[in-house]
């Protein structure tokens, strides 16, 4: 294994603009470096040889999280402490706060980024499977301007997304304002800040005891986030009594063939998506 990086040439940055006219004079190339957390490692296990990395960390403009018109908006370069820390994300997407001490720890979350591991695209991460479960839209920028993409569209394979190579995730819209709405959080790992074995992203509208449109996304099971519509169509529109949570959970097993890690069978991940699908029903049902 090398523990230094090759050489590269590398540029900062404070527009959008100057590190898109980089991408389109270098192509494959160029990377983005937004935290490094996940850039650095590659660069340094040479999985990654860039000629060029463009350094977004000093473009204000994608640093902000702001909410108006009912829409939450939290900027690329937004790190996952500044998440952790916002009690503007704690009121109006109370899923991010509860997913956010999941991350790593706290060094890694004061460097890394919201944008960043949205756009790296682990499987295991919970940032995309929380922007699903939300119902959020990512936007890119590229030399066309911006691109709105709905978070369940982004996720193609393992660590690729539909972003360009010559397009910057510039900022999230995560819709708020509908008080019915309900979130859950779960993950199981060997260790707390460890990468999930298994976890769970969910949120529902709760009319009374009714929970409706319900979203159960998983991360850790496949090569993208998965959203388990059969168990979502079990549940929607019913009080969640055992009986449709054993139907929910049943109809989990059906649709999901989780992917084996290192450490963990696909058996495994089966049953823990169930524990932690039932665990969420529950909460959706209870709180919030
Ligand atoms: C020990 C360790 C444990 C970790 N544990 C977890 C964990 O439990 N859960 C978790 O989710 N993450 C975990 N991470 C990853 C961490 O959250 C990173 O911050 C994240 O994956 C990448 O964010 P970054 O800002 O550091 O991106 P960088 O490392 O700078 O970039 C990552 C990739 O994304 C691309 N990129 C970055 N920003 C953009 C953008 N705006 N537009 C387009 N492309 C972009 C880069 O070109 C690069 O390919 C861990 C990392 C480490 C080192």
């Amino acid at each position: 294994m090398f523990l230094k990086a090759p050489a590269f040439d590398y540029v900062r940055v404070d527009s959008v603009e100057a590190a898109l006219s980089l991408l389109k004079t270098h192509g494959d190339d160029a990377r983005i470096l937004a935290g490094g957390q996940t850039m650095m490692a590659a660069l340094n296990m040479r999985l990654s040889s860039p000629a060029l990395l463009v350094d977004i960390s000093a473009i204000d403009a994608l640093r902000q999280i702001r909410l108006s018109d009912g829409v939450l908006r939290i900027g690329a370069m937004v790190t996952h402490s500044e998440i952790e820390a916002s009690d503007i994300v704690r009121r109006h997407a109370p899923l991010l706060s509860m997913a956010v001490t999941h991350i790593a720890h706290k060094a890694i979350r004061n460097r890394g980024t919201w944008g960043g591991s949205l756009a790296y695209a682990d499987p295991a991460a919970e940032w995309p499977a929380c922007v699903i479960a939300l119902n959020a839209t990512l936007i890119a920028q590229g030399p066309g301007g911006l691109r709105k993409i709905p978070a369940q569209r982004f996720y193609l394979d393992l660590y690729t997304t539909v972003l360009n190579p010559d397009e910057i995730l510039v900022d999230v819209e995560i819709p708020v304002g509908d008080r019915q709405q309900v979130v859950a959080f779960d993950e199981i790992a060997r260790r707390h800040g460890d990468y999930a074995i298994t976890g769970i992203a969910a949120s529902a509208q709760r009319n009374g005891e009714v929970l409706e449109h319900p979203r159960f996304v998983f991360f850790a099971v496949a090569n993208t986030p998965f959203q388990a519509i059969k168990a979502e169509a079990a549940c929607h529109g019913k009080a969640p009594a055992a009986v449709v949570i054993d139907a929910a959970v049943a109809a989990l097993a059906v649709e999901l063939e989780p992917i084996a890690d290192l450490t963990s069978s696909s058996a495994t991940k089966r049953h823990l998506a169930g524990v932690l699908l039932r665990r969420a029903i529950k909460t959706l049902a209870s709180k919030n």
